[in-house]
């Protein structure tokens, strides 16, 4: 999955390369596609969610440029694969999920797994978590029609936040950070993911 996946498509963050060594991608998956957890493609994970194929959350990560000893908020804790992964290139993960039944999977899981700078809560990511702002780092792994305006406020100096952007249907991956007197947006590429809903995001179904 490194080498083939990753590697060949770009990635070179050796944190983020290392990360994807050793997290357990198998035990993030429903039991019957044990077989296909390292293909190269999103997997069902409940709920009618998915968690993304490896090389978005490669990418995503990458985008983040973490050192290590960053604070970054997840919006979309779905299976935790991304939480996992966040957690071994940056110092505490704070991730939310609004499907309460997969919050609480992951979180037995990850704690399983012994992750123990990872905190979960079942709520509305689209108005952050206010109580441990500033972010370093903001990753929301569900399309959104736009960046969520409390999101904005919760990045601290030099944060990044990376969010697709786009319809229910397809999304550009964006990056958008924030600089002392200025916000600067880079789109990356197209991507398909399931819909943020919420108060700042699409309606409900
Ligand atoms: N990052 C996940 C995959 C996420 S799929 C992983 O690694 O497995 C997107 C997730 O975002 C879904 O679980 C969906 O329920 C959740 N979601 C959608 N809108 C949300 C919102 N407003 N707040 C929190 N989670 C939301």
């Amino acid at each position: 999955m490194v080498q083939d996946q990753l590697i060949r498509r770009g990635i070179s963050d050796e944190k983020v390369l290392k990360a994807f060594r050793e997290v357990p991608r198998h035990k993030f998956v429903p039991e019957k596609y044990l077989d296909s957890a390292y293909g190269d493609f999103p997997l069902p994970i409940g709920e009618g969610q998915t968690v993304s194929q490896p090389y978005m959350v490669a990418l995503m990560t990458e985008c983040l440029e973490l050192s290590g000893k960053e604070t970054v908020l997840e919006i979309g804790t779905g299976s935790g694969y991304q939480a996992a992964i966040l957690a071994k290139v940056a110092g505490e993960v704070y991730s939310i999920e609004r499907i309460a039944p997969l919050a609480r999977q992951a979180q037995l899981r990850l704690k399983d797994l012994g992750y123990r700078n990872i905190h979960i809560k079942t709520g509305d990511g689209t108005m952050g978590w206010k109580e441990f702002a500033p972010y370093d780092g903001i990753i929301v792994t569900a399309a959104a029609p736009s960046v969520p305006e409390v999101l904005f406020e919760q990045m601290g100096l030099q944060a990044k936040l990376v969010i697709p952007l786009g319809t229910r249907f397809s999304q550009i991956l964006t990056v958008v950070s924030k600089h002392r007197d200025k916000i600067e947006t880079k789109e990356i590429c197209a991507c398909v993911f399931v819909p943020l809903l919420g108060k700042y995001g699409w309606g409900q179904e």
